[in-house]
């Protein structure tokens, strides 16, 4: 059996008739993530990888959705229905979920609960980014696997307590990752002087920074305008710039 008709075998095409859609809901039957998202085993083994339902849904139905978020119209999170999903930005994503009335507000949201933090630019990581650690130690639980797919995971809009979870790290460390400030692949340091360090999350520029300051050149790709800027800030901070060819930065809004 391929793939393909195991995936469609673990939805049901009788589902619900949600209220405001015209057909039915095809409901994921297989395991489910804590928030209702359906989970597909896509790799076995030492590689396993695991993805979310409704996302290979809409990529078997002949529509590859890329960066983009895959959002259902029907507010049902187990549905795979490719009728159901359009393709939406995080911020699409957020404006629909607070319509539908998902989203926190006033003494629950997370910014009102967490105002005493120090935040941006007066936060420890802004103020001394050569201190962010980004997993040399040797107690890393982690691989590079697991970073990508946390990544991927962050940006589907899971919960970082549910991320956590699964991975056996706290919410913390999701969200570092999540936004680049923690976890480089210790190899990307030890390959040499003439090695350009990556950084495809770049986040606030820890990992760029982290090769500046070694002598080596990076390369920092971030779309979020204000962390872009930032990173600009932390990496021009590490090389005081007497060899402007050792950062390059790619961004939306440079
Ligand atoms: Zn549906």
């Amino acid at each position: 059996m391929t793939f393909e008709e195991r995936f469609w075998r673990k939805v049901d095409r009788e589902g619900p008739i949600v209220a405001g859609m015209e057909t039915r809901c095809w409901t994921w039957t297989g395991h489910r993530y804590t928030n209702g998202y359906g989970c597909v085993t896509l790799a076995s083994g030492e590689n396993r990888r695991r993805g979310l339902a409704h996302r290979v849904a809409m990529q078997l139905s002949g529509i590859e959705p890329g960066a983009m978020m895959v959002c259902h119209r029907c507010d049902n999170p187990p549905c795979c229905n490719p009728a159901h999903l359009f393709l939406g930005t995080a911020a699409d994503n957020m404006r629909d979920c607070i319509v539908k009335g998902r989203a926190s507000r006033g003494e629950t949201h997370a910014a009102i609960q967490r105002a005493h933090v120090r935040r941006g630019d007066e936060h420890w990581s802004r103020r001394e980014p050569g201190r962010v650690k980004r997993g040399e130690e040797r107690s890393r639980k982690l691989t590079a696997a697991d970073v990508v797919e946390i990544r991927a995971l962050r940006a589907e809009g899971h919960k970082l307590r549910e991320i956590g979870l699964r991975f056996g790290i706290c919410d913390a460390t999701v969200c570092n990752i999540a936004r680049g400030k923690t976890w480089l692949p210790p190899a990307a340091l030890d390959e040499g002087p003439a090695t350009v360090v990556l950084s495809p999350f770049a986040g606030v520029g820890s990992e760029v920074y982290a090769a500046v300051a070694a002598g080596r050149k990076g390369v920092g790709i971030e779309l979020k305008p204000s962390y872009y800027k930032q990173m600009a800030k932390n990496v021009q901070a590490a090389g005081e710039l007497d060899d402007p060819d050792q950062v390059r930065m790619f961004g939306a809004t440079p």
